[in-house]
């Protein structure tokens, strides 16, 4: 009753708590909040100066005494004091716009999309931050349900339906059936070990040292990881020569990316044959009827779907957009109470 009460004047949320991006879905409303999921902290005060775009534009620029930091690493809250800060921060952010009639009640219900592979501990600290953060009530939904329901997978039939999310800092590989979860890899390997591969083969190949930024904007501008001489695209980017120490541009092409990148690649289609071999064998042939859906921004990638599909010999296909998929799968459970309980029994839903 009283939950009913709340709800008439708050506006609940669904956040997709990423590694790299933070979204945020106000019920009625839609995708309010879509920010990078940057702190940036005076590092002794412990002030928060900066979150989201703001602080992200600071990364690798700031003087001595701030910090400008992801608090979620590989998946998993490597600062809970910066993680309470960008939840209270959107929360609250919601709750300020003038559009909204009843500005003062901030108390929502909250959906928060986490990485399966989080511990007992880390899942406690979410649902402690969302709830210090303003929240009345805090319900974590695993990213690999939220992804297949954002891509309008049949979770609730009796049949096998494989997803993988590419994030920035994890990669989620999931088998699901009859709304849980039947099968789960969280592997810390993805988009950022790809910007991290790249800035190393940049280093050892043409001597450049290259921001972060730089070498992620490389590979969503010119990266592939299907060989295709059509594709060849080309990029000028920016750094430090590392003889002389000042400034160069070096031209890469999509070929270099490709090599550099094709190691992380590799380990990432590694861990979903693996995943592939463990499917039950009544649910093998639904996978194969289905294919295999790709979400996340790291299924941006130019011939992803390809280089998986033939790997593993199923059918793979890219979701509509990828980046949002989770954040619109916390958001059906969000609003949907007999959903909220049928993946909550099911162990899709940790409270
Ligand atoms: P997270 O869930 O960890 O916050 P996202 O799903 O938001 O991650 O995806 C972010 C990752 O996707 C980053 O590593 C980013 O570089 C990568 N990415 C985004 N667009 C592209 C693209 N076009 N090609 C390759 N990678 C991309
Ligand atoms: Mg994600």
């Amino acid at each position: 009753m009283l939950d009913f009460f709340f709800g008439l004047f708050s506006h609940d949320l669904a956040i997709d708590l990423g590694t790299a991006n933070t979204l945020v879905y106000v019920s009625g409303k839609g995708i309010a909040i879509r920010e990078p999921s940057v702190v940036a902290r005076h590092k002794k005060t412990k002030k928060i100066l900066a979150i989201g775009s703001e602080a992200k534009r600071m990364v690798g620029k700031t003087p001595s005494q701030i910090e400008a930091f992801r608090p979620l690493k590989d998946g998993v809250i490597a600062d809970f004091d910066g993680t309470l800060a960008m939840l209270a921060h959107y929360i609250s952010l919601v709750h300020e716009d003038k559009q909204f009639i009843v500005p003062t009640i901030p108390r929502p219900k909250v959906v928060v999309g986490i990485p399966s592979g989080v511990t007992e501990v880390e899942r406690r600290a979410v649902q402690d931050a969302a709830l210090s953060a303003g929240a009345r009530a805090a319900f974590l939904i695993e990213e690999p349900m939220a992804a297949a329901l954002g891509a309008k997978l049949p979770i609730d039939e009796a049949k096998g339906n494989m997803v993988i999310d590419f994030g920035g800092g994890t990669t989620e590989i999931a088998v699901i059936s009859l709304g849980g979860i039947v099968l789960n890899k969280s592997l810390r390997i993805a988009g950022d070990e790809m910007d991290e591969a790249i800035i190393s083969f940049v280093r050892l190949k043409h001597s450049l040292l290259l921001g972060v930024a730089s070498a992620e904007n490389v590979k969503m501008t010119i990266g592939s990881i299907s060989f295709s001489p059509r594709e060849e695209k080309y990029a000028v980017v920016r750094g430090r020569d590392l003889e002389s120490g000042l400034p160069k541009s070096v031209k890469l092409s999509s070929s270099e990316v490709r090599e550099a990148i094709a190691p992380v690649v590799n380990q990432i289609i590694e861990k979903i044959n693996e995943t592939v071999e463990e499917i039950p064998p009544e649910l093998i042939g639904d996978v194969l009827e289905q294919g295999i859906a790709l979400s996340g921004g790291g299924a941006q990638l130019l011939g992803i779907d390809k280089v998986i599909a033939e790997a593993t010999r199923m059918p793979v296909w890219v979701v509509d957009d990828p980046l949002t998929c989770v954040v619109r799968g916390a958001a059906l459970v969000l609003e949907n109470d007999k959903l909220l309980e049928k993946v909550r029994v099911t162990g899709g839903l940790i409270k």
